[in-house]
C-alpha cells in the first residue's frame, strides 16, 4: 500500500527537477497558481507580487493587531519578541542546529568554541592591519567628579 501511494503523478502546475544521472531524489514545486509577471503593480514592488487589494487589507488588519497586542504587554511590539524569541539556525562552529539564537550562544558547547583558539585564523589576518584610529583612555566617572568638586 505504501508504494501505491508513491506512484501516480503530480497534481498540475508543477515543477519537477531531477539530476539526468537518477542518482538523487526529485524535487518539487507545485503552487495552485504559477508565478505571472504583474505589470501593472508600481515600481519598485516585485513583478510576482500580488497587487490585489482585499489581500492588502487584510494584512494590514493583521499589523494592526499584533501592535495592539505590543500595547498591552508593556509597550513593546509582540513582532519585536517573536523575532527575538525565534531565530533557529545552524552554528557553523558547533556544527549544530538550533531552535533559538541566544540560547545557542549560551550552550557549553558553543562558549568552549568562542573561548578556544580556533579563531586565530581570524587574528593571523588582524594582525596585518593598520590600527589607525584615535584610541582614547576609558572614562573614568569617578575621576571627573573628583576635578568638579576641586
Ligand atoms: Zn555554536
Amino acid at each position: 500500500s505504501t508504494q501505491k501511494a508513491r506512484t501516480g503523478r503530480l497534481k498540475k502546475p508543477f515543477v519537477k527537477v531531477e539530476d539526468m544521472s537518477q542518482l538523487y531524489r526529485p524535487f518539487y514545486l507545485q503552487l495552485t497558481n504559477m508565478p505571472f509577471i504583474n505589470y501593472s503593480i508600481q515600481k519598485p514592488s516585485s513583478p510576482f507580487d500580488m497587487d490585489k487589494p482585499s489581500s492588502t487589507q487584510k494584512q494590514t488588519q493583521v499589523k494592526l493587531r499584533i501592535q495592539t497586542d505590543g500595547d498591552i504587554c508593556g509597550g513593546i511590539p509582540v513582532q519585536v519578541h517573536l523575532k527575538e524569541k525565534k531565530k533557529k539556525g545552524y552554528c557553523e562552529c558547533c556544527l549544530q542546529k538550533y531552535e533559538d539564537l541566544n540560547a545557542h550562544l549560551l550552550s557549553e558547547q558553543h562558549r568552549n568554541f568562542a573561548q578556544s583558539n580556533q579563531y586565530q585564523v581570524v587574528d593571523d589576518i588582524v594582525s596585518k592591519l593598520v590600527f589607525d584610529f584615535v584610541e582614547y583612555e576609558r572614562d573614568m566617572p569617578k575621576k571627573k567628579r573628583i576635578k568638579y568638586n576641586v
